[in-house]
């Protein structure tokens, strides 16, 4: 096994070492797509999964094999304990197997920066990329704080392939992003709009300017009821050509910008 290739646009592979989350966002994608592979009612792991004391988190070091009622195995799977948070230890070397230099979006099965995850699981994660450099790597939140909190105990890299992004898709989460922003130059930031669901621009102006921008609309169950207004992305779009941020739609809001989508990279991401 080995990194994932992605129809995710923005990035060439997916790196899911820590999968699940305790947050609870209605539009979840990842939820969805474990929640396929998960044990089914008449299955469960052939043996326990071990829990980390007093947390809500698994771990692995393999893939767990399922079996049925009588015992008889069925499959393997990644998400023995489903959407539940789950460090898998022997995913921990797949970067570094892969040669080519690639744009690897860290943990889109979950998030690796949630408030429940222990501290040593995301510096293993941050020690098996740094021994593939070849590569870059995107981080993706919805609880910027400890990005900060990281970065105060001086356990936040500045690699300059690490890039950390925070998903701000609506005013509260722009304003939460603006109030604790990581130090400009010393991290590379960006921002995933993504589901864009309201507005953000004037909470975006009190903040430091992150240096990429993504927008992208909601996809899936109900999201026809969801789509952001032209707009709002226009304000995006000026927002981001008078601060020079490169900034790259996702193919999910043709429908809304039309095929003419502004797809930009930071050329360090290029
Ligand atoms: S933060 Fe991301 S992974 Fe967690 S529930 Fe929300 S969309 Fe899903």
């Amino acid at each position: 096994m080995n990194l994932h290739k992605t129809k995710i646009d923005w990035a060439t592979h997916t790196w899911n070492p820590v999968t699940g989350c305790l947050h609870d966002c209605e539009y979840c994608y990842a939820r969805r797509f474990i929640s396929r592979f998960a044990p089914h009612a008449c299955e469960r792991p052939s043996e326990p999964i071990k829990k980390l004391d007093g947390l809500s988190c698994y771990q692995i070091d393999h893939p767990a094999r399922l079996v049925d009622e009588c015992g008889e195995y069925v499959r393997s799977t990644p998400y023995p304990k489903g959407f539940e948070p789950m460090l898998s230890t022997y995913t921990l070397g797949y970067p570094a197997k892969r040669k080519i230099p690639s744009r690897i979006f860290v943990s889109s099965m979950g998030d690796l920066f949630g408030a429940w995850v222990p501290d040593a699981w995301i510096e293993q994660v941050f020690e098996a990329a740094k021994a593939a450099p070849q590569h870059k790597y995107l981080f993706l939140t919805k609880n910027s704080e400890r990005y900060y909190a990281l970065a105060r105990g001086g356990k936040l890299p500045g690699d300059k392939n690490f890039w950390y992004g925070t998903t701000v898709t609506n005013k509260y989460l722009a304003w939460k992003w603006c109030d604790e922003h990581l130090m400009p130059k010393a991290w590379n930031t960006f921002l995933s709009v993504e589901p864009m669901m309201e507005d953000i621009v004037d909470f975006l102006e009190r903040g430091c300017p992150p240096d990429w921008l993504i927008v992208g609309a909601m996809t899936g169950p109900g999201s026809k009821d969801h789509q952001p207004r032209r707009e709002w992305v226009e304000r995006l779009v000026n927002y981001a050509r008078e601060r020079d941020i490169p900034l790259f739609m996702k193919g999910n809001l043709k429908a809304v910008w039309g095929d003419d989508l502004i797809q930009e990279y930071p050329h360090e991401l290029l």
